[in-house]
């Protein structure tokens, strides 16, 4: 007896390796606009972009123009964090004409997390499977693909295709995610990802198991998952 029917799995350092995705998008990034390339850096753009999406993108003032329609307002927002991250070293214009090079980089170079393929490829035959990313989803088709993976999966599902752009932990995001797979059976359901606050603090939210990624070795505080793996492959004993 199979204990869920469908599997919700996160893309980004749960599938594909995002730092080593996010350094080479960097560099690319820094090339462009003539700055040179640092470790340092590139952390700094980590932790900025990391505490972009969670905090500063509240406080974005859209221009109308962008309001209107869903995929310019998620551009615009996007592209603002280039401006604001590089501090008057470019212009806002240039920051809104780069958003695409750097989703196009972010396609390049896919490192897989390991057993991704090894998982996934026996998981299919059992379950229905998507992918639920807050990242966008122009990006998502090339990085399946890199890791052998994209013929698996049901569909993609991702933050801009919410319709009040909301992302995980937000149980909109979860709302609008069930209408898009069109199943409703939530006891039938796993979310496997690595983020404890995006990830398994949505499946608490909206009372969903969950399955924990942990390979940062982290420890989990308030937000419970209701398992917890180091490698992909231990998802073969909790599905048995
Ligand atoms: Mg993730």
């Amino acid at each position: 007896m199979k204990n869920y029917d469908v599997i919700l799995f996160d893309l980004n350092d749960t599938l594909v390796n995002d730092t080593e995705n996010r350094r080479f998008a960097y560099q690319c990034m820094i090339e462009y606009f003539g700055f040179p390339y640092s470790e340092e850096g590139f952390l700094h753009w980590l932790s900025f972009d990391n505490l972009y999406w969670k905090t500063y993108v509240n406080h974005v003032s859209v221009p109308s123009e962008f309001k209107h329609i869903q995929s310019d307002y998620v551009w615009y927002i996007r592209s603002y964090r280039y401006f604001m991250f590089f501090n008057g070293k470019i212009s806002l214009k240039e920051a809104l004409a780069y958003n695409e090079l750097y989703i196009k980089s972010l396609e390049k170079h896919i490192v897989s997390m390991p057993n991704a393929f090894e998982m996934i490829s026996f998981l299919w035959n059992h379950y229905l499977l998507y992918i639920a990313t807050d990242g966008p989803k122009q990006a998502v088709p090339s990085k399946l693909n890199a890791i052998g993976c994209s013929s698996f999966f049901q569909g993609i599902f991702s933050r801009n295709m919410t319709k009040s752009n909301t992302a995980k932990p937000n149980p909109l995001f979860f709302e609008d995610l069930l209408e898009y797979i069109h199943f409703d059976k939530k006891d039938r359901i796993l979310i496997v990802g690595d983020n404890l606050e995006k990830d398994i603090a949505l499946a608490s939210n909206v009372q969903v198991d969950s399955c924990w990624y942990n390979h940062k070795q982290e420890v989990s505080t308030t937000i419970i998952p209701t398992y917890e793996i180091h490698d992909l492959l231990e998802l073969k004993r909790i599905l048995s």
